[in-house]
C-alpha cells in the first residue's frame, strides 16, 4: 500500500528582498513521510525549518519543485483546493500557540471544525473530548490569556488534531516553554500522533526526546538529510 502522507521532491525556495539580495534557502529538497512515520528535523536556527514546514503545511508555495500532500500533486492548486486540502488533512502547531485571544480554549478548538461544516453540538463535544485528552477538561471555558504557556500549547495541538488529520507538522511546538513543562507537552503531542497513527514532521531542539522519533533529519546546504545518531 502506498500510504505516502507527504511527498517533497526537488523543493526550492529562496528569498528574495530589495537591499540584500536573494537568500537560497532550500536547494532541492526531497522526502517522503509514511503514514505512522513520527519524524524530527533538527537544525540549527537560520536553515530553514520554518520555511520547510510552511511550505509542507501549504501555507506558502516553493519556486521550484513538487509537494504532494496524501497523493495529491499541489503544484498549480488553486487557492481554494490548497485551503481545502490544509484544512482537512494538515494540523499545524506552531511554536508560539496562535490561539484566538477572544475565543475559549473550547471554542479555538470547535473553530476548524465548524469551517470544515461540522455542525456546532459535534464540534463542541469534539473539542471537550480533545481537551480532556490533554488534561484540561477544567479549562474549556477559560481564554488563551488565562491559560499557562503550556496548558495554551496544549489547546494549540487539540486544535491542530480536531479536523482528524493525516498530517501533523509542528514547528519547534514546546520551544517557548520551560523544560518540564516543554517535556511534558511534547509526550503528550507524541502520544497522541502514535496513537492516532498520525504522519508527523515535528521541528525541535529537544535532544532527549529523539529516541521516540522514527528519523531524525536535518538541514544541510538547503537539502534535507537523514541525521546519524551519535
Ligand atoms: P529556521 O526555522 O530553521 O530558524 P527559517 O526557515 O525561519 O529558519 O529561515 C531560514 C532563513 O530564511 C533565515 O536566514 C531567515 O532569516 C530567512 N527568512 C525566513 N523567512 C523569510 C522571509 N519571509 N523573507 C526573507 N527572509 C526570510
Ligand atoms: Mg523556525
Amino acid at each position: 500500500m502506498n500510504n505516502v502522507v507527504l511527498s517533497l521532491s526537488n523543493v526550492k525556495k529562496t528569498y528574495r528582498s530589495g537591499d540584500e539580495g536573494s537568500l537560497p534557502v532550500l536547494q532541492g529538497v526531497d522526502f517522503t513521510l509514511r503514514a505512522g512515520e513520527l519524524v524530527a528535523l533538527v537544525a540549527p536556527s537560520g536553515t530553514g525549518k520554518s520555511t520547510l514546514l510552511h511550505l509542507a503545511g501549504l501555507l506558502d508555495t516553493p519556486d521550484e519543485g513538487d509537494i504532494e500532500i496524501a497523493g495529491q500533486n499541489t503544484h498549480g492548486l488553486a487557492d481554494a483546493g490548497r485551503t481545502a486540502l490544509r484544512r482537512d488533512q494538515i494540523g499545524f502547531v506552531y511554536q508560539f500557540h496562535h490561539l484566538l485571544a477572544e475565543f475559549t480554549a473550547q471554542e479555538n478548538v470547535m473553530l476548524p471544525q465548524m469551517i470544515a461544516g461540522v455542525r456546532k453540538a459535534e464540534a463542541r463535544a469534539k473539542a471537550q473530548h480533545l481537551l480532556g485528552q490533554f488534561g484540561l477538561a477544567h479549562r474549556v471555558k477559560h481564554l488563551p490569556g488565562k491559560l499557562s504557556g503550556g496548558e495554551q500549547q496544549r489547546v494549540a495541538i487539540a486544535r491542530a488534531l480536531a479536523n482528524n488529520p493525516v498530517l501533523l507538522l509542528a514547528d519547534e511546538p514546546t520551544g517557548n516553554l520551560d523544560v518540564r513543562t516543554a517535556d511534558a507537552v511534547f509526550d503528550e503531542l507524541l502520544n497522541a500522533v502514535r496513537g492516532q497513527g498520525l504522519a508527523a514532521l515535528v521541528a525541535t531542539h529537544n535532544e532527549e526526546l529523539l529516541a521516540r522519533m522514527d528519523r531524525v533529519m536535518t538541514l544541510r546546504d538547503g537539502k534535507l538529510v537523514e541525521r546519524v545518531q551519535p
